[in-house]
């Protein structure tokens, strides 16, 4: 279960945010990640939940957006998104050459300090 290293770094990083900014806790912290990025939005939390206490964001509550996969196709240059955690091809033309828009991040978006 990667999560949990996952949320590890999450809390390193809402932490020292908060620390550098001078505040004392962190109540919120809201992140997008993608469909594709192979991360579980459950067992993120599940994880962010067990590591939080005794740190400065043992209240925060953790927020995940849940962020489609978007690509462009290299062939045919039509947009499109799926809802699947996987592309393989083009809906329009079939082709298997696309770029990736949206759907591997991993984004702090907002972080609510005290
Ligand atoms: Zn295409």
């Amino acid at each position: 279960m990667h999560e949990v290293s996952i949320a590890l770094s999450l809390l390193e990083r809402i932490v020292e945010e908060c620390e550098k900014n001078g505040y004392s806790k962190v109540v919120a912290v809201t992140v997008d990640v993608g469909r594709a990025s192979g991360i579980m939005p459950d067992a993120l939390s599940f994880s962010f939940e067990a590591l939080k206490t005794d740190t400065r964001a043992s209240e925060a509550i953790l927020t995940i957006n849940d962020v489609a996969i978007k690509a462009l196709c290299n062939n045919c240059g039509s947009e499109f998104s799926t809802e699947d955690a996987y592309v393989f091809m083009c809906p329009h033309c079939s082709s298997n050459s696309f770029t990736m828009l949206s759907g591997r991040e991993l984004n702090i978006t907002e972080i609510e300090v005290q």
